[in-house]
C-alpha cells in the first residue's frame, strides 16, 4: 500500500468511505510516522494505545454506517487544549502532571466526528511565543532546512509543534490556536494551511487562555480544503463559552468553488514596511498577479493605524495573561514548590513554574494593569485596538478580503532572535491586527525562499465570512501549486 500518510484529509475521507483502507491501517501508519518524528519534538504526549482503540471504535461505526465528517482520521492536538485523562502541559512546568477531568468542547467536536487523536503537540509555553523556544519540553524543530545546510530552524510558534507534526506527515492536521498569529505564523514557516477562525466561531472552553478577548482554536492542515474539513467540525456554538458566537456552521468546503471572479481584493498600503526584504515583496506581487488572473479586482487599501497594533497588542496581551495566569498558585493546578508559608509557596511555586517568557510578561502585564498606568498603558491599547477595527470596518466597505504577507520572513535559526524580544514580537507584525480586530484568516502556502524555505500568504476576511477566505484561499493555493515537502531527514 502506498504510504498513507502522504494523504490529504480529504483524500482519507474517501479511501476510508470506499473501504480501501481502515482508520487502523491509517491510524498506524501515523503511529509508525510520530514514532520517527522524535528528532523533530513535535509531541509532548503520545497516546498510540488510545489512537489504536479510537480507531477500532471508528472502523466499527463506520461498518454500521455511522460514520461521522472525520471519521477515522489521525489528529495531534496543540497541548492547550483540554483532554479529558490525558497529561495537559500548556507546555509549561507549572502545569506538571496536570490531567483534566474534562474535554475542551473544540477536541469534543472533533472526537464526535470521528476524528482519532495521536497525540498532544508542543507549543511555546502558554502559548506565548513565535519561534516555540520558551517551551518547558525543549524546542520544536522545523523539518524544513535551507538548501544545503544542516542547522535546524524554528517551525515558528506558538503551534510549532502543530506545524511540524503535520509538514513532517506525522499527523494529517492538528488544532491550533491563534492570539495574535500563532496559527499562521508556524503554517507560514513550515510549508503548511493555518486558519484562524473569526473570534468567537469556536469554543475556548477548556483551552488553557493566554489572551481571552484574543485566542481562537483553528485547523492546520496540508491544504485549504482539509482546513475547511476539520474546522466545520471544529466550530460551533457553545453555551459554556459567554464569547462563543450563536451562528450557524457553514458548508466551508462547499465554498470552495474555485470562482473569486468580480471580488475585490485589497492591499494594504501600510503592510509595506520598512525593511520588507525583497522575496517577500515578490512574492506578495506574484500572489496579487494570481488574483488578478482568477478574475478578481485588486484595490489599492489603507489600514493607517497598522503601526500602532504590535505595541496595543503587547499590552493587552499581557494584560490579560497576568490575569488569567493568576490562577496557578500551587494550590489548584500541577507544581508546588513548598514554602515556609502560604505566601512563600505561592511566589515559589511561580519563580519555579513559570519560564522567562511568561515571566516578562506577567511583568509587563501587571504593570499595565497597575493603578498608576492603567490609563496610560492599558486604556490607550484598548483605544488603539478600537481604532484598528475601526480601520478594518472602512476597508470592508470597498473589499471582500486583504491579501498580505504572513511573515516578515522565512524560518530562522534557534537563538537568532532569542537575545531580543523586540525583534522577536516583530514576527507578528503581519498577523497582529487581524488578531486585534477578531478577524478571520488564513495562511497559504505561496513559494519557497531563495534558501529553499517556505513562505506564505495571509488572507484576511470580514467577521464570520470565513468562506471567502477559503473561497480565495482555494485559488492562491492552486495558483501558487506548493507541493514541495522537506526532505525526510529527521527518520535517520
Ligand atoms: N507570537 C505572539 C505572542 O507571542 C502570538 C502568540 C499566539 O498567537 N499565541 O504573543
Amino acid at each position: 500500500m502506498s504510504d498513507l500518510t502522504k494523504l490529504t484529509i480529504a483524500a482519507a475521507r474517501d479511501g476510508l468511505a470506499k473501504g480501501d483502507f481502515s482508520s487502523r491501517e491509517l491510524t498506524a501508519a501515523h503511529i509508525t510516522a510520530m514514532a520517527a518524528s522524535k528528532p523533530l519534538n513535535a509531541y509532548i504526549t503520545e497516546t498510540p494505545e488510545q489512537a489504536v482503540d479510537a480507531a477500532t471504535a471508528s472502523d466499527a461505526r463506520r461498518a454500521k454506517g455511522e460514520a461521522g465528517k472525520l471519521e477515522g482520521i489521525p489528529l495531534a492536538i496543540k497541548d492547550l487544549f483540554c483532554t479529558k485523562g490525558v497529561l495537559t502541559t500548556a507546555a509549561s512546568h507549572i502545569l506538571d502532571g496536570f490531567t483534566p477531568h474534562y474535554e475542551s468542547t473544540v477536541t469534543a467536536k472533533l472526537w464526535d466526528a470521528g476524528a482519532v487523536m495521536l497525540g498532544k503537540v508542543n507549543l511555546d509555553e502558554f502559548a506565548m511565543g513565535s519561534s516555540n523556544e520558551t517551551s518547558f519540553y525543549g524546542n520544536v524543530v522545523n523539518p524544513w532546512r535551507r538548501d544545503g545546510d544542516d542547522s535546524a530552524l524554528v517551525p515558528g510558534g506558538s503551534s510549532g509543534g502543530s506545524a511540524s507534526a503535520v509538514a513532517s506527515f506525522s499527523a494529517m492536521g492538528a488544532t491550533g490556536t491563534d492570539t495574535g498569529g500563532s496559527i499562521r505564523q508556524p503554517a507560514a514557516f513550515t510549508g503548511i494551511v493555518g486558519m484562524k477562525p473569526t473570534y468567537g466561531r469556536c469554543s475556548r472552553w477548556g483551552v488553557v487562555a493566554f489572551a481571552s478577548s484574543l485566542d481562537q482554536p483553528g485547523p492546520m492542515a496540508r491544504t485549504v480544503r482539509d482546513t475547511a474539513i476539520m474546522l466545520e467540525s471544529m466550530a460551533g456554538f457553545d453555551a459554556k463559552d459567554s464569547t462563543s458566537v450563536n451562528m450557524p456552521v457553514p458548508n466551508f468546503e462547499g465554498a470552495l468553488t474555485g470562482d473569486i471572479k468580480g471580488l475585490r481584493i485589497g492591499i494594504p498600503k501600510e503592510y509595506r514596511i520598512d525593511g520588507l526584504s525583497d522575496e517577500i515583496d515578490a512574492l506578495w506581487q506574484q500572489g496579487i498577479d494570481w488574483l488578478k488572473e482568477a478574475g478578481a479586482e485588486i484595490v489599492e487599501i489603507s489600514l493607517p493605524h497598522t503601526k500602532y497594533a504590535l505595541p496595543a497588542y503587547y499590552i493587552i496581551a499581557p494584560a490579560e495573561a497576568s490575569s488569567n495566569l493568576a490562577r496557578y498558585d500551587g494550590v489548584r493546578f500541577g507544581l508546588r514548590v513548598e514554602g515556609k508559608d502560604l505566601n512563600d509557596m505561592y511566589a515559589s511555586t511561580r519563580a519555579e513554574g513559570f519560564g522567562a517568557e511568561v515571566k516578562r510578561r506577567l511583568l509587563i502585564g501587571t504593570y499595565a494593569l497597575s493603578a498608576g498606568y492603567y490609563d496610560a498603558y492599558y486604556l490607550k491599547a484598548q483605544k488603539v485596538r478600537a481604532r484598528i477595527a475601526e480601520d478594518f470596518k472602512q476597508a470592508y466597505l470597498n473589499v471582500d478580503a486583504i491579501l498580505t504577507p504572513t511573515a516578515p520572513s522565512a524560518a530562522f535559526g534557534f537563538g537568532e532572535k532569542g537575545d531580543d524580544p523586540l525583534e522577536m514580537y516583530l514576527n507578528d507584525v503581519f498577523t497582529v491586527p487581524a488578531s486585534l480586530a477578531g478577524l478571520p484568516g488564513i495562511s497559504v502556502p505561496a513559494g519557497l525562499s531563495k534558501e529553499g524555505l517556505p513562505l506564505g500568504l495571509q488572507l484576511l476576511g470580514k467577521p464570520f465570512d470565513e468562506e471567502t477566505v477559503f473561497r480565495v484561499g482555494g485559488v492562491l493555493e492552486e495558483a501558487a501549486g506548493f507541493t514541495a515537502t522537506p526532505t525526510d531527514w529527521w527518520r535517520g
